[in-house]
């Protein structure tokens, strides 16, 4: 449960100190975050004893009890239990597929402060809090994701007028960690900051609750408040299905709620070794985001991040390919998703290959780099290469 922090969240700091937990809260309380008490889940042998001690030091463990129970305890290999359970693998820091990054996305440069990130002149992304109510193994924002860190908003009052007086911010991203894991009462004060600054067009609450604690959703006063919102101004809330299983009855209930609030619920995926590189799996992802209402909107490629790279990464020209596959299988709707790198320079859509060459397009462009934005790009794919970096410039004749 989140507690007690210095800071002034819009007003809403006796909101998030105060108070009995609630139910959701309460059954956050017993997330396993200890590999002993993973034991009692799944068998581990000694070593995988040992090796997970190590690596939730680094990286902490959080799972909800939800969660655990999707994952099959007989299969090592299961795909949910690779995002969720601490691997061995975290501990390798450099492999065959490259260099990594703590900030693959570039944040930092364009962080001012109070937890806003600008970096496209149309968005300001507010980092509203570093909980979740998992960690997620492959987590792109491994670096402050559970950890103590200052990039978190510490008044969203200042956050907010930071946002109006930059009358080209169009949209607002909330973002964290999970800002659907602070109290109901904390997110309707950061939300009635929003709603006034009338050159905001929709305001996008970023969460991967729907998936992996979609209890929360069963908290009325949340869904009224973000009902009454949506009068106002549209919500979205993008989230992150990566694998059919996750797509339960518990899970399609959540996101029925949601949508009964108008509130519209896109989905980006990442895709995963080990989890969901396989054009089958894609393809069945895709078809059961339907099937719930949620649009399929992006297919990330897997950073190239530290700690999450060596073991989750699938090199370019095996991913173009699969992607290509499973779109093969996939009715319009389904096929809408765009596969994007997304990358320090702007986000680029892998649009397919010709041969040995990955054709991209640039979707959006850093600050200062207009041009950039729109423009194609031509890289020669090699046998490894898992992000743009790794593959070499050429052009369609060479
Ligand atoms: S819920 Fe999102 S931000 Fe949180 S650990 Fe998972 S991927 Fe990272």
């Amino acid at each position: 449960m989140i507690t007690s922090k210095k800071s002034d969240l819009g007003g809403t700091e006796e909101a998030l100190t105060g108070g009995e937990p609630c139910e959701w809260q309460r059954e956050l309380q017993h997330n396993v975050t200890t590999v002993e008490g993973l034991e009692e889940y799944l068998p581990l042998t000694p070593a995988e004893r040992r090796d997970l001690e190590q690596v939730t030091a680094a990286h902490p463990m959080n799972i909800p009890r939800y969660y655990l129970e999707l994952i099959d305890p007989g299969d090592p290999h299961d795909p949910v239990r690779k995002m969720a359970v601490p691997a061995t693998e975290e501990l390798i820091v450099a492999g065959d597929m490259g260099a990594t990054t703590g900030d693959p996305y570039g944040d930092d440069k364009h962080d001012k402060g109070n937890g806003i990130l600008h970096k496209y002149p149309y968005t300001a992304l507010v980092v509203t809090t570093e909980y979740c109510s998992m960690y997620c193994r492959h987590c792109f924002r491994k670096r402050m994701v559970g950890l103590p860190n200052d990039q978190t908003v510490k008044s969203f009052r200042q956050a907010a007028s930071y946002i109006a007086a930059h009358p080209e911010i169009k949209n607002v991203v909330m973002s964290g960690g999970d800002p659907l894991l602070l109290p109901t009462s904390a997110l309707k004060s950061m939300l009635s900051e929003l709603r006034g600054i009338k050159h905001l067009n929709y305001v996008r609450i970023g969460s991967r609750a729907p998936v992996v604690f979609p209890m929360r959703f069963f908290d009325d006063e949340l869904i009224e408040l973000l009902a009454d919102f949506n009068r106002e101004k549209p919500l979205y809330l993008p989230t992150h299905f990566n694998h059919p299983r996750e797509i339960t009855p518990t899970a399609r209930e959540a996101v029925r709620r949601l949508r009964s609030a108008g509130v519209t619920v896109n989905n980006q995926a990442v895709l995963l070794r080990g989890v969901n590189d396989a054009a089958d799996t894609l393809a069945e992802l895709m078809d059961g985001l339907l099937r719930i209402g949620v649009n399929p909107y992006y297919l990330y490629q897997c950073m190239p991040v530290t700690r999450v790279r060596h073991h989750f990464q699938v090199p370019l020209k095996e991913g173009v390919d699969l992607v290509d596959a499973a779109r093969a299988k996939m009715d319009g709707y389904a096929k809408r998703f765009k596969f994007i790198i997304g990358h320090d320079i702007g986000k680029l859509e892998i649009c397919g290959r010709i041969d040995d060459k990955l054709i991209l397009k640039q979707l959006h462009a850093r600050p200062g780099h207009q041009d950039e934005s729109s423009r194609m790009l031509v890289r020669r794919l090699t046998d490894n290469g898992g992000w743009l970096d790794d593959l070499p410039e050429c052009s369609l004749s060479s």
